[in-house]
């Protein structure tokens, strides 16, 4: 049995008050009802990172960077290293997302070499793909999908990790705009994924990672896009800047109980 795991992306958003206030929020709400049965963690920016860790020590939440750099030090103005990210607390590491592919250009390869950097230093990556809508109206979403597979995850890994890869299935055109795959639509994806991961890495890869969907998750529909066998989480952006709203996403995500 996979044990659901949901993230907040919280992109650009928090100082380091408002985020102190945000995972304190979080971190009350899941201790104060069993929510146990759900991984969470929480994705802020890299200037509240400590305060975020600092807030919910002691408990089971994890913390994540939004990115990170595959080089360990030196002249990359503007980067953070895996070390630095670790050293503040950093448990998790979001990789490939969208709005850096999109807005910083960074392909599959680069990916990679960040999950490769991130696993080696002990953060669990979170790999994020999906396709951009062009692909979805084309009819090859699927291809694309295995291509990405091959690229950002088989392309960092000669074996898998034990208990497997954290990936986040995040259609472009439901990031932020209020759009979301239907049910089907994400179930198929995710059970694509699930099945790449088993031609490429064997059936115990594939049936110990946890595919996350992303994309306009809220509150009113997170249920029904967990409900898919395939699908074991969420990697949520917008509502996950509320607290009320994150928890009720965590708790649709344990009445999923992401049977294999
Ligand atoms: C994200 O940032 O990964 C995301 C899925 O955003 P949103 O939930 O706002 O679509």
């Amino acid at each position: 049995m996979r044990r659901a795991l949901v993230a907040g992306n919280w992109k650009m958003n928090k100082t380091i008050g408002e985020a102190r206030t945000l995972a304190l929020e979080v971190a009350e709400g899941v201790a104060g009802e069993d929510l146990s049965g759900v991984e969470v963690v929480l994705g802020p920016p890299y200037l509240a990172l400590s305060a975020v860790v600092e807030t919910v020590a002691g408990g089971a939440i994890g913390v994540a960077g939004q990115d990170c750099s595959h080089h360990p030090d030196g002249a990359y103005t503007g980067e953070v290293s895996v070390p630095m990210l670790t050293d503040a607390g950093a448990t998790h590491v979001i990789l490939g997302h969208s709005e850096r592919r999109e807005l910083m250009g960074e392909g599959d390869g680069l990916v990679a070499r960040k999950a490769q950097a991130a696993s080696a230093g002990g953060l669990t990556p979170i790999i994020c793909l999906g396709e951009p809508f062009t692909t979805r109206k084309a009819g090859t979403t699927l291809s694309r999908i295995a291509h990405q597979v091959e690229h950002s995850i088989q392309g960092a890994f000669a074996s898998p990790p034990p208990g497997g890869f954290i990936v986040a299935y995040e259609p472009v055109w439901a990031i932020g705009t209020g759009l979301t795959a239907t049910p089907e639509q994400a179930q198929e994806a995710h059970a694509f994924i699930r099945e790449r991961l088993e031609a490429i890495f064997g059936l115990e890869c594939a049936q110990e990672t946890r595919i996350l969907y992303g994309g306009s998750v809220k509150p009113d529909n997170a249920a029904d896009l967990f409900a898919g066998p395939d699908i074991d989480g969420g990697l949520i952006g917008g509502a996950s800047l509320k607290g009320a709203d994150f928890l009720e996403i965590i708790r649709a995500a344990r009445t999923d109980s992401a049977s294999i």
